[in-house]
């Protein structure tokens, strides 16, 4: 850190993730510039040192990095190409890491518009869960150049783990929706195990005991199933992003041609339940659905 050029980071987007991996930045001594949408969820990381900006725009001003990882793909287009938003006010050099989970033609749009201006631009989606935003241990999977990827690697490492440089821009975005490919039939495992065990007249917590150390063992089996049984729906990780992201992947296949049977059967399990009025809930509340 002493050795690195890059010290001041501007952060939008401060919610489930956002605000441990701005506060992982902040412990690992990078000087950070916050904004969000709303502005109370910018008290803790102003208390403990953080400055905060107005606007996106004013956010990116001066900073040698401007990271986001706001919500859905209209509103990271919103922070990077409005009036006062990113793009029009970072300096020539700067870094633009989109941490959002959005669509990869979105990133290569931001890389060109970025490197029209002399501004390098990374998307670097996560994976891991607000536990492994709190706990700095999240896969980061980037795309965009190479030597970009390079300099960035200490503000990565502040927050994450497994990171890697998986290609040119919107190749971590392509690599986040085959995680969130893989999620789908694994959380659905999860849920209808669960549902058999509970019809076969079983101990719930005794089944997971005795199944998680074995094949059928996951993340989500380690993560969400305990949630699932205590009836704890929190977020973690939102139904509504979820929907989001399945969406932006069944689009993908689409253009290619490739079917994606499993993750459709599940992406209509997550629209009906939104339908239910249970978007904000975690996606552990899969469960419901079996209920
Ligand atoms: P979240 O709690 O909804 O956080 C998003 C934050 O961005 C909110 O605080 C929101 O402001 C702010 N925001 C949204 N649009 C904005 C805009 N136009 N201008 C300024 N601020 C804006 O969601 P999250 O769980 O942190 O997830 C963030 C992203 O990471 C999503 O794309 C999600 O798919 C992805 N992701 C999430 C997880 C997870 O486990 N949670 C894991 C991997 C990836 P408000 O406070 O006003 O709502």
């Amino acid at each position: 850190m002493e050795d690195f050029p890059m010290k001041k980071i501007g952060f939008i987007g401060l919610g489930v993730m956002g605000q441990s991996m701005a506060r992982n930045l902040m412990k690992a001594g990078f000087s950070l510039t916050v904004y969000n949408r709303t502005k109370s969820k910018a008290d803790g990381l102003i208390a403990e040192g953080a400055a905060w900006a107005d606007t996106p725009g004013q956010c990116a001003k001066d900073q040698d990095a401007v990271i986001t990882i706001v919500g859905y793909p209209k509103d990271v287009h919103q922070v990077y190409f409005n009036e006062d938003g990113i793009l029009a006010n970072a300096k020539p050099g700067a870094y633009l890491i989109d941490m959002t989970t959005t669509s990869p033609k979105l990133s290569i749009e931001i890389y060109e518009a970025a490197k029209a201006r002399g501004i390098f631009a990374l998307d670097a989606p996560v994976s891991g869960g607000d536990v492994g935003a709190k706990n700095a241990t999240l896969a980061i999977m980037v795309g965009g150049d190479q030597a970009a990827f390079d300099t960035c690697m200490p503000i990565f490492s502040a927050m994450g783990q497994n990171i890697r440089h998986m290609g040119a821009a919107g190749a971590g975005q392509h690599t986040k929706m085959a995680n969130q490919i893989a999620i789908a039939g694994a959380v659905a495992g999860v849920c209808e195990a669960l549902a058999y065990a509970k019809a076969a007249g079983l101990d719930l917590q005794g089944v997971l005991d005795a199944i998680s150390t074995g094949a059928a063992g996951s993340w989500q089996m380690s993560n969400n199933a305990p949630r699932m049984l205590a009836g704890d729906y929190a977020p973690g990780f939102f139904i509504k992003h979820y929907i989001k992201d399945l969406v932006i992947a069944k689009e993908g296949a689409d253009g290619v041609s490739l079917s994606l049977p499993v993750a459709e059967v599940v992406l209509g399990m997550y629209q009906q339940l939104q339908e239910e009025g249970f978007g904000d809930d975690g996606t552990q509340a899969l469960i419901k659905y079996y209920k």
